[in-house]
């Protein structure tokens, strides 16, 4: 473990607005008690451990997820405003709170990204990748059903934008590009994506022909 925390302390990638730089918040100190954490054998490796507490301490992925907005064949992305990745597109969506479901999750990012208000998440895929801030995420992807609103850049987004397919940009994040590359195979797949408006329902996703 200790070169676990080592690799995590060094996994810094860039600079913020500030200059200081983004990495992993490591298990140093108990977060009950706040004695110093020790390596401890756990019966399958080391692990930061409280000898006073009694307990070790776990880097876990922390689940994420994201949307897909269609109108028409167009899909829907944000250009982030904060770091990681200032600049870049990518899909609306963060990261799953305790006490809701990652389809609730996705929604709320949208909402509060985009203003937009969706009404029912079809999962299309999952996707992880390793995060500069946490260490790992596990991204789920959502189709978003129906939305209604008119898009306006919310919390963490400078602009929003309807991208036909082949004009997409890279997307910031390698989970969202393999989401993505999954929605478009569906998409393919059969037709059973919308290819219509905004406020009609649409079929069930069905699986993607890759
Ligand atoms: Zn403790």
């Amino acid at each position: 473990m200790r070169l676990g925390l080592v690799a995590l302390r060094v996994a810094a990638c860039y600079s913020d607005r500030m200059g200081e730089k983004l990495q992993p918040f490591p298990w140093n100190y108990c977060p009950i008690c706040g004695a110093p954490l020790a390596p401890r054998w756990d019966e399958h490796q080391e692990r930061p451990h409280c000898a006073r507490c009694g307990r070790h301490f776990y880097s876990n992925p922390t689940p994420a997820a994201c949307c897909f907005v269609v109108r028409g064949d167009e899909i829907l992305l944000g250009q982030r405003a904060i770091e990681p990745r200032r600049g870049h597109w990518g899909l609306p969506g963060g990261y799953v709170e305790i006490g809701e479901t990652p389809e609730q999750a996705a929604l709320r990012e949208l909402f509060e990204e985009t203003g937009l208000r969706g009404n029912g998440a079809q999962l299309i895929g999952v996707s992880s990748q390793e995060s500069e801030l946490t260490g790992a995420v596990i991204v789920h992807g959502y189709f978003v059903k129906r939305w209604e609103g008119d898009p306006r850049p919310g919390s963490d987004v400078s602009a929003l934008q309807f991208f036909a397919p082949d004009a997409v940009p890279r997307l910031a994040f390698r989970a969202h590009r393999e989401l993505h590359a999954i929605f478009e195979a569906l998409r393919r797949g059969d037709g059973a994506l919308p290819t219509t408006t905004n406020t009609q329902p649409v079929p069930s996703i069905t699986a993607p022909s890759i």
